[in-house]
Order: C-alpha cells, then structure tokens, then sequence
C-alpha cells in the first residue's frame, strides 16, 4: 500500500498554498535524503506556445529553495517535442521555458534540455515489456542523481489522461522514443461529420492532412498519431483511432513509464498538480475551460499509485458548467473517458500490473 500525501485548494491568512505545498514536501521525507553537492532534476513541462495552463513555475521556484537550503545543484529540464512548436528544438525550449517563467531569474535554477540540441541525446534502457526490450530516455533526466517529477495533471486527446505516468513515458523519451510509442496510435476521419472547416489540416505537425472534395483525408505514412487533430476537430469527425490501437498505444506508453520509473527507483518524487484540469494536455497551444473543479496537489513515490488516486479524485470531482465538454460528462464511466471517448484509459494502470507487479493500493494522508 502506498503512502500519498494530498492538500486541497482552500487556503487562508498564514497558511497559502505555498506553505501547504511545502509542508507537503516535507511530509514525504524525500528532502531529508538529499546530501551537500548532489545534482538534481526538476522534470517539469514548460507548456506549449500559447498554453497557459502548465503549472506554475513558483512551485519549481519552491522546491530549488528547498533543495538549495540542503546544498544540492538543481536543474529544470524536459525532453524536446515530436512536433514542430516552441519546444522542437533545444534552442527554441529554453526561450520558451524563459518566456513562461521557468528561467533562472524566477526559478532560482538554469533550464537544460534533457535530449540536447535535436532530440538526439539519449540511451537505451531495459525493460521486459510486450511491445520494447529498450526504451530510448533523455541523458539530461538519466544522468541526474535524484529526479523530482513536477506533472500537471489534465485530459489528453489520445491516452485519456496525462499524469505522472505521462511525464514520465513521453516525458522522459527522446524523440525516437516518443516516435516508438506514438506509431501505432493514428485517427480516423468520420467523412459524414466532417465539414472542410480545415482546422485539422491547419494544426497538424508534419503535414499529414491534406483537403480532398471538402473532407479531411490522413496520409498514415505521414502521420506520427500525435493526436492535435483530435483535439482541433468541433464537429466529432476526427476520432481517436481504433480501441485497439489506442490499447496498444497507452500499453507503450505504460511499459516506457515502467521503465524510467524502475531506472529512478528510491530516487524520484512524484508531484501532481490536479488543478486547472483542461480537456487536453499542455502540448496543445491553447488551455480550455477545465472539464472538473480543482483538486489540488498530490505527492508520493509510486507514479502508478499516483496517478490511480488522482484519477479518482477527477472522478468524483464537480463538473464545470462552463466546459465545452460538461454535456458529455455523466458520472458514469469517469471524466476523461467520457471527454474524449476513450474506453481504455485504465490500460495504463493494468498493463504494468500485469507485466511488472506495479503496487495499484493507495492511502492518501490529507495535510491542512
Ligand atoms: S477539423 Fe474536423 S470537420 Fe474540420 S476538416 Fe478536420 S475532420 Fe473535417
Ligand atoms: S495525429 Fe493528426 S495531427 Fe497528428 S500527425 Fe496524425 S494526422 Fe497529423
């Protein structure tokens, strides 16, 4: 049974989030395990161009203090993107992660990216999964002494949801290793509902989605099932693709995370942010209305604990009036997989129980 600790949003004089933050910090124990000198990363997600909804980077700012107070060396980093946007490149994500507050003048800590220049710079690590033998992760998160996973906690268009699990499998991947996990998931346009609005087309990354009579036609060569078309369509004609495709999708997602998780070991902390809790994920250039109430902050040492006790939570949450998605939100089969029609979100969790043992059970300690 795992240990999770939890504080809600609520907060009054003397006693702001960020001080229910760290006393979350400090009920995990982690930080009395860092020792003078030790080079420590922040995993964190800077949001894409446009994006509002990634965490807030005082919550990085927090956690540099603390470890800087027991002599450790922090950095912020995450692995360069699939698609072309503001965070393809190495250049391009630094200026991104500065522009969005994850610069060292906020942060107290430089930005690095975690797969260098181009995406290139990773190793191959092993794992006894179905679909790998090797995954291909970051050098700028494996070389790290310890490892701490700051994840906002929102919908995703084609896995259901994005958590801990996420940052850790496409998170931690270099751009092979995100290539590999993404290839088998792709949509598929329902041509009656599709109207030519060409939203499709405009947004997708490498130009699979060309116009033919008026519908949106995908070229599968192309296609790297990245999901944004899913995403942009208003009309419900571009659909996530086939249940079994997307089982085998969040399958590779879930023997990736299994596999930097088993890397990191005793050595990562795991921090949810279940606020803000958009229909998509932080890759998206644009946050919606979230589709639940916030939550607030989850923290723990097993991301597959984790991530199940933060799902729940969204599964029992309110519902926002105000989301274009809250029609479809009836209580009955959990929030994301109503939201994005996605029957197989659990995938993720069952796949690694099968496969490597995961511990599932969780206790959660609310702190005030
Ligand atoms: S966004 Fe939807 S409706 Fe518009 S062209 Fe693409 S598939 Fe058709
Ligand atoms: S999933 Fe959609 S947006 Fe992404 S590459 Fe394929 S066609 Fe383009």
């Amino acid at each position: 049974m795992d240990n999770i600790y939890y504080c809600d949003m609520q907060t009054e004089y003397g006693n702001s989030l960020e001080k229910k933050f760290r006393k979350l910090l400090a009920a995990s124990g982690y930080f009395d395990e860092i020792t003078k000198g030790q080079i420590v990363a922040l995993k964190v997600h800077v949001g894409e161009r446009e994006n509002l909804g990634y965490v807030n980077p005082n919550f990085a700012r927090v956690i540099v203090e603390e470890l800087k107070a027991r002599g450790a060396r922090p950095y912020l980093t995450d692995t360069n993107t699939l698609y072309s946007g503001g965070r393809h490149n190495g250049v391009d994500h630094c200026i991104t992660a500065e522009q969005h507050g994850f610069g060292y003048a906020a942060v107290g800590a430089p930005f690095v990216p975690a797969d260098g220049v181009r995406g290139l710079a990773y190793r191959e690590v092993e794992v006894q999964g179905k679909h790998f033998q090797k995954t291909k992760l970051a050098n700028g998160v494996l070389e790290a002494e310890k490892i701490i996973f700051l994840t906002h906690f929102k919908g995703h268009m084609e896995a259901g949801f994005g958590g801990s699990l996420k940052n850790l499998s496409m998170g931690c991947a270099s751009i092979a290793g995100k290539m590999e996990q993404h290839a088998a998931a792709k949509p598929v346009v329902k041509l009656k509902a599709c109207v030519g609005c060409r939203q499709c087309y405009r947004v997708c990354p490498v130009e699979a989605i060309s116009m033919v009579e008026g519908k949106a036609v995908i070229d599968y060569d192309v296609c790297i099932g990245c999901g944004q078309c899913v995403a942009a369509c208003n009309y419900g004609a571009m659909s996530a693709g086939s249940a079994s495709e997307t089982a085998e999708f969040i399958e590779k997602v879930s023997e990736y995370a299994y596999s930097a998780y088993d890397y990191f070991g005793e050595n990562a902390l795991y921090i949810n942010f279940a606020m803000n809790i958009t229909p998509d994920c932080d890759c998206w250039p644009a946050n919606d209305v979230p589709v639940v109430e916030d939550i607030g902050i989850l923290i723990g040492r097993n991301p597959f604990a984790l991530d199940r006790a933060t799902l729940d939570m969204v599964n029992s949450a309110k519902a926002r009036s105000s989301s274009r998605h809250f029609e479809k939100i009836r209580g009955e089969h959990g929030v994301f997989h109503e939201v994005w029609d996605i029957p197989v979100i659990g995938t993720v969790f069952d796949h690694a129980q099968a496969l490597f043992g995961v511990e599932l059970e969780y206790e959660t300690q609310k702190l005030s």
